[in-house]
């Protein structure tokens, strides 16, 4: 063995799909009973339906890079994200457009008028010096708006105030002063024609790649154990940076989800595949609909499948999904940063082994610029 890779994610594989093109060989292991990570899908029994076990994943892409190394596994659909978010029980586009703004001004503004009524609201913070999630909203979309579809939404998503929430966290959402609702705004974007499944199983399908599944990197009752391997095989490690350490600095603040799947005999329950629950009143935060990922698919039309989504904080004993990134949460990964620069020939890497909260094409983006710059002359 060559290279010891552990988590079967995006961000292993990758690694290991390169490391294994080059000739070396290369062992996966996954405390899980399927690889994937949590991009992992599976057809839904009863349905067919590709449901997305932990939390529908839309990949979307401007990295010309990244395009063209996921293209080489899977072919992906023409399918373009779109979110909406009910509110008091009217249903509105998100992100932040237009129509949006003229729904719930009663308007019909022009892009400058409605540009000016915003900049009226949002007087109240600069954007540029917001310190937490809630000044930056307010500074993007004013104080009304912030309130009806992020505050709420965003303190239930993160059990944290947005006051001590980091504001990088709505970057990812724009703000449109045209019609336009994608979702995403990157060049490429689409779902892996035959599935996640399809995909995350091919980029494994090579003779110098060997998965072990059901395998944890800290059970001292197998073999690949950290005890026995660190310091004679190269390890890549991409489980959570804090357990690695035994949270020697304490553990990082991290959020889990619980979902409720249903099965509802009609052939369409909300019309689109994401449905946004804005309110406090409402416990969960949305509803995915799998049908509506994909349309070109044969599927019933007397039945779907639908999941709800609940967020809270994740003890050790639950699946770490989201960083929560809280200031004492970054004075803590410095040190855990410290403590990984001197362990020796283990590179971390991925959504847990750096504490970022990357989508699949950063984590894959990231895996190739480590397998460059720093492995694939040492291997
Ligand atoms: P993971 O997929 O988390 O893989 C880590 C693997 O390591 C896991 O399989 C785990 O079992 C394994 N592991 C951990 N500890 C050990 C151990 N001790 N021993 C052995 N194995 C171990 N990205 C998008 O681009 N679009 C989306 O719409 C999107 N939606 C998301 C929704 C949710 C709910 C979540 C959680 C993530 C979403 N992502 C999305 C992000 C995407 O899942 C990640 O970017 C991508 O999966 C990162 O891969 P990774 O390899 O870093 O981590
Ligand atoms: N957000 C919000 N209201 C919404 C949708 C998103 O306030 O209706 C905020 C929220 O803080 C969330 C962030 O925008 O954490 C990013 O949203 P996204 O849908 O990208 O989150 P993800 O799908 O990764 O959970």
């Amino acid at each position: 063995m060559d290279l010891l890779v552990v988590g079967s994610g995006f961000f292993g594989l990758t690694i290991a799909e390169r490391a294994a093109a080059a000739g070396k060989k290369v062992v996966v292991i996954d405390r899980r009973s399927h690889i994937g990570g949590n991009a992992y899908s599976q057809a839904e029994p009863e349905t067919g339906i590709e449901v997305h076990t932990y939390g529908a994943h839309l990949f979307h892409t401007s990295n010309e890079t990244v395009w063209e190394y996921v293209n080489r596994f899977t072919s992906f659909t023409g399918y373009v994200h779109k979110v909406y978010s009910n509110f008091k029980g009217e249903v509105y586009p998100l992100p932040i457009n237009l129509g949006t703004i003229n729904q719930f001004f009663r308007a019909s503004h022009g892009p400058d008028a409605a540009r000016a009524l915003i900049a009226e609201q949002a007087e109240e913070f600069d954007t540029k010096e917001a310190k937490n999630l809630e000044e930056k909203g307010i500074s993007l979309i004013g104080r009304p708006l912030y309130e009806a579809f992020i505050r709420d939404y965003t303190s239930k998503q993160w059990q944290t105030p947005t006051t001590e929430l980091p504001a990088e966290i709505i970057s990812r959402l724009p703000v449109r002063y045209t019609y336009d609702n994608r979702y995403f705004s990157d060049k490429y974007e689409g779902l892996p024609v035959d599935g996640y499944t399809a995909w995350i199983e091919k980029m494994a399908d090579h003779p110098n790649i060997e998965v072990r599944l059901n395998t944890d990197f800290f059970d001292e009752s197998q073999p690949l154990n950290k005890k026995d391997v660190v310091g004679k095989v190269p390890v890549v490690y991409t489980g959570p940076v804090d357990r690695y350490f035994d949270y020697a600095e304490g553990e990082l603040g991290w959020r889990t989800l619980d979902f409720e799947q249903e099965v509802l005999p009609t052939g369409d329950f909300q019309g689109t595949s994401v449905m946004n629950y804005a309110g406090a009143d409402v416990p969960y935060t949305r509803i995915h609909e799998f049908r509506h990922f994909h349309p070109e698919r044969d599927y019933p039309t007397d039945k779907t499948v639908i999941m709800r989504e609940f967020s809270r904080f994740a003890t050790r004993e639950d699946e770490p999904y989201y960083p929560v990134n809280t200031p004492e949460d970054r004075e803590r990964l410095l040190k855990y940063r410290a403590l990984t620069d001197g362990e020796t020939g283990v590179y971390f890497g991925g959504r847990l082994g750096t504490y970022q909260y990357l989508d699949m094409h950063m984590a894959i983006g990231s895996a190739l610029s480590m397998y460059n710059n720093k492995l694939e002359g040492t291997l």
